[in-house]
């Protein structure tokens, strides 16, 4: 049997909190547990938020925590050549479509919608895509992508769920209401996704399909908050033909106030609890590790 690999997939946006050492140390302790191998992966395609100072506090933060991973690591800002070969498989499928409207129009869109009734929304709490441009002529979508207006590239989520039909995926933790084991995928609930941009040929959504799969992931262990990512990445996985990992969503850790910690909060920042003399001990205590 090949060794289980586990992998942790920071967003170098930020500096890392207590929330990033609980999954970090998780998917080390489990990879150390089960004679595994352990991956670090730098999700960095969003070029505008990510900076090359908060990808070298990774490595730092990750080290000082007694964490060690294997070499190459993979950034994802390198691979856009892979992503792009993936979008154009999923568009010679059919399954994707440009859509045109500025953050600003969709939210004018939705607000119409919602006068009449509860405009649905996904798993996050983001109103679905309410426009149309699905339904454009090919003449008109043809016109307006030479004119070289700004796109996104939806999948088209009724198609493709028609396509891949029922799917499942098996979970090792536990979603939000204590879904475990066997999960039935639903993808429907995210609307027609955005899959790439006019400028980059990816997302979040696929490119953590991709990596996982050519990575060789055998088990993405990550954030309840991710849980429903997850019938968006079996739907993708099943439409690429890529293996589908086992995933195990693990608690979050919470603030004082009960909040999902974010990046700027500095009494949880993993460099504010070391300046402040804390020990790697001290962070594992801290999220309720041995
Ligand atoms: N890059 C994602 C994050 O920082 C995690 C991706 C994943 O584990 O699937 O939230």
């Amino acid at each position: 049997m090949p060794p289980p690999v586990f992998r942790f997939a920071p967003s170098p946006n930020g500096y890392l909190h207590l929330g990033h050492a609980f999954s970090a140390l998780l998917n080390f302790d489990l990879a150390q547990r089960t004679d595994g191998r352990f991956l670090l992966r730098i999700e960095d395609i969003d070029t505008t938020r990510c900076k090359p100072e908060f990808e070298a506090a990774i490595y730092e933060d990750l080290a000082w925590l007694g964490i060690a991973w294997e070499l190459p690591v993979r950034r994802q800002s390198e691979h856009l050549a892979e992503y792009r070969k993936a979008i154009e498989k999923l568009s010679a499928q059919g399954l994707l479509y440009p859509s045109f409207e500025s953050r600003a129009e969709i939210a004018e869109l939705v607000s119409q919608r919602e006068m009449n009734a509860r405009w649905p929304h996904d798993p996050d709490g983001a109103p679905l895509y309410p426009g149309a441009a699905k339904l454009l002529s090919p003449h008109e979508r043809a016109r307006l992508l030479e004119s070289g207006a700004p796109y996104a590239l939806r999948l088209d989520i009724a198609l493709a769920c028609a396509r891949a039909g029922e799917l499942t995926w098996i979970e090792h933790g536990e979603g939000p209401d204590g879904e475990t084991g066997s999960v039935a995928a639903r993808p429907q609930a995210w609307g027609d996704v955005i899959l790439a941009r006019k400028e980059t040929p990816t997302s979040y959504h696929l490119s953590v399909v991709l990596d996982d799969s050519l990575q060789g992931v055998t088990e993405a262990v990550r954030g309840q908050d991710l849980f429903w990512s997850s019938s968006v990445h079996r739907l993708l996985q099943r439409l690429l033909g890529l293996p589908q990992p086992a995933y195990r969503h693990h608690r979050l850790v919470l603030d004082g106030a009960g909040q999902k910690l974010s990046k700027s909060t500095e009494a949880t920042g993993l460099r504010e609890l070391r300046a402040g003399g804390s020990t790697p001990a001290d962070i594992r205590r801290l999220v309720d590790l041995p």
